[in-house]
């Protein structure tokens, strides 16, 4: 499909036409605990996007890389509901054949795991969940690893993570809530090339 097709299907879809309200503040990505991972941050993608280049904007890793935690959306200031974004965005992609290029499934189990033994997110230990348990992936990804040799050197990440003050008290809150909602803990029935 050509560009202005693919414009056009990306406004049309439940949240696609959101980003036309974005004024490029950048809160958005300052905010996304994923950014560091992504090819363009949210602010970065909708550039690409209302500068005509809506095929660089599919073919990025920047919406399959969201874990939807919604820190964006709560903070924009035009109350642009970016994470339902992102899911207009995959669902093109899914649309239009484009697969993520590293293992989406991957990255999810990463952050779950994170979250799970401390109760909060730690990019470092997110990121090296993810990349040891997908060595094909840190290969291929050889400029995330020099990004995050560069962070470290600046001081922008540190090397051991945040937990919050009692994680053995957030484990058994996260236990009670499988117990009363089981199927929302099926991370692993996300599969890597159709993540909603
Ligand atoms: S926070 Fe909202 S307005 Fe600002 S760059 Fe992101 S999407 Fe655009
Ligand atoms: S919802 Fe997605 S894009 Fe928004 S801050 Fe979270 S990970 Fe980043």
């Amino acid at each position: 499909m050509e560009a202005t097709g693919l414009l056009k299907r990306l406004l049309e879809l439940p949240g696609g036409d959101q980003l036309l309200r974005c004024i490029q503040c950048g809160t958005c990505t300052g905010s996304c605990p994923m950014a560091e991972a992504m090819d363009y941050g949210p602010r970065g993608l909708f550039a690409l996007v209302k500068g005509g280049d809506i095929e660089e904007a599919l073919h990025s890793n920047t919406f399959w890389f969201c874990a939807s935690c919604y820190y964006c959306t709560v903070r924009c200031p035009r109350e642009i509901l970016i994470t339902d974004q992102m899911y207009a965005f995959k669902r093109l992609a899914i649309e239009q054949g484009i697969k993520p290029k590293v293992s989406t499934l991957q990255m999810y189990t990463a952050f779950h795991e994170t979250v799970k033994e401390d109760g909060r997110l730690s990019e470092t230990k997110m990121m090296r969940k993810f990349l040891l348990g997908s060595p094909k992936d840190l290969i291929k990804n050889t400029s995330m690893a020099s990004l995050g040799m560069k962070l470290l050197r600046r001081g922008r990440m540190e090397l051991k993570g945040e937990s919050v003050a009692d994680p053995d008290k957030f484990r058994v809150m996260l236990s009670k809530a499988r117990t009363i909602s089981p199927e929302k803990d099926e991370i692993t029935s996300m599969d890597s090339g159709g993540a909603a």
